[in-house]
C-alpha cells in the first residue's frame, strides 16, 4: 500500500495567502511569485531580508491560525477514502522562528485531530523518502529532493510554484494520473 506524506503549508493551510495578507496585500496571489516579490510595491525594503529572515518574523498565532485552503473537506475525505486515514503521514517545515513549530502543532490539533498515523515538524522531508511513499508537497525543490532520495512525489499546483491555476478537482485528476501512469 502507499503511504502519503501531506505537505502543510500551501497544500492544506494558506501560508503564503496569509503571509502577504500581514503585509496588507489582499489581491488574488498572482502567478509564480516569491511572497517577498508580491510585497515588492507595499514593502520594498523586504527585498533586503533574507528567506529565513522573513519567514522568521511570523510567530505562534501565524501558523496557529492559518485558514485552510477552500477544497480541504473534499480533498481531506478524498484522501481519507483513496489512501487510508492510517497511510496518511503529516510533514512540515519549521521556520528559524521556535514558535512556529508550537504555532503548527496548535494547528495540526485543531484541523487534523483524528489523523493516525502521524505527524513531523521536519526540516528536509526527503529523510522520510522511500519507494512506496508518495510526497505530495507545493515546493519544487521538495519534491525534486524527495525524488532523487528514492521517493515519489506530487507537486500541488499553486500560483507561487508557477503552474497555472486548477480547481482543486483538476489537481485531484492530475494527482489520479500520476499514481495510475505516473505522469
Ligand atoms: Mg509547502
Amino acid at each position: 500500500m502507499m503511504e502519503v506524506i501531506l505537505d502543510v503549508d500551501g497544500v492544506l493551510a494558506r501560508c503564503h495567502e496569509d503571509a502577504v495578507r500581514e503585509y496588507g496585500y489582499y489581491e488574488p496571489y498572482p502567478l509564480g511569485m516569491r511572497v517577498k516579490d508580491v510585497l515588492h510595491d507595499l514593502h520594498p525594503y523586504l527585498q533586503d531580508v533574507s528567506h529565513d529572515a522573513f519567514w522568521a518574523k511570523f510567530e505562534y498565532d501565524f501558523w496557529a491560525n492559518l485558514r485552510t485552503h477552500d477544497y480541504w473537506p473534499h480533498f481531506w475525505d478524498y484522501m481519507n477514502a483513496k489512501f487510508g486515514n492510517e497511510n496518511i503521514f503529516i510533514a512540515t517545515r519549521p521556520t528559524h522562528n521556535p514558535a512556529s513549530a508550537a504555532g503548527k502543532m496548535e494547528w495540526l490539533h485543531r484541523h487534523l485531530p483524528h489523523t493516525v498515523a502521524g505527524f513531523s515538524i521536519i526540516k528536509e522531508k526527503h529523510w522520510l523518502a522511500s519507494p512506496n511513499r508518495l510526497l505530495i508537497d507545493d515546493s519544487q525543490s521538495n519534491i525534486d529532493k524527495f525524488v532523487e532520495a528514492g521517493g515519489q512525489g506530487f507537486l500541488w499546483r499553486q500560483p507561487w510554484n508557477g503552474l497555472p491555476y486548477r480547481t482543486w478537482l483538476g489537481r485531484v485528476i492530475e494527482l489520479e494520473q500520476f499514481i495510475e501512469f505516473g505522469v
